[in-house]
């Protein structure tokens, strides 16, 4: 992991420094359970790199917010959800963002409404 931040959850989840259900695992990107999921399957993708969020991201980690997708969409093909699932980035306070490091959430596994809320 580069440049960590002693302060962000993530980051402490990285670091094994708080527990986390690992789902995946490869050397840019780590997958783990939500603690309070809202769907059968809700997924984090987090980039090892701490990025703050999708507005502080910069060109260099267009390659790694890519790699968070598609390891969602692997994890979708292993849990057979493909029929239709969602990943969604929160990007601020007002989308819900509360957790400011980088992560893509992986939702599946029921059937989900647009627009959503
Ligand atoms: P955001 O609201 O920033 O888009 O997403 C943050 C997500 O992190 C939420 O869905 C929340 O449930 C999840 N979360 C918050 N704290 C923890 C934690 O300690 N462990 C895990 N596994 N997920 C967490
Ligand atoms: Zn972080």
């Amino acid at each position: 992991m580069t440049e960590p931040n002693s302060d962000c959850l993530f980051c402490r989840i990285l670091r094994g420094e708080i527990p986390a259900k690992k789902v995946y695992e490869n050397e840019h990107v780590f997958a783990f359970e939500d603690i309070d999921p809202q769907a059968p399957t809700h997924v984090l993708i987090v980039p090892k790199k701490h990025i703050a969020g999708l507005k502080e991201a910069e060109a260099d980690d267009a390659e790694l917010i890519g790699l968070c997708h598609l390891a969602a969409s692997e994890i979708a093909r292993q849990r057979n959800i493909e029929k239709g699932y969602r990943t969604v980035l929160n990007v601020g306070p007002g989308a819900g963002q509360s957790v400011f490091h980088l992560h893509v959430h992986l939702l599946g596994g029921r059937s989900l409404g647009w627009p959503p809320g």
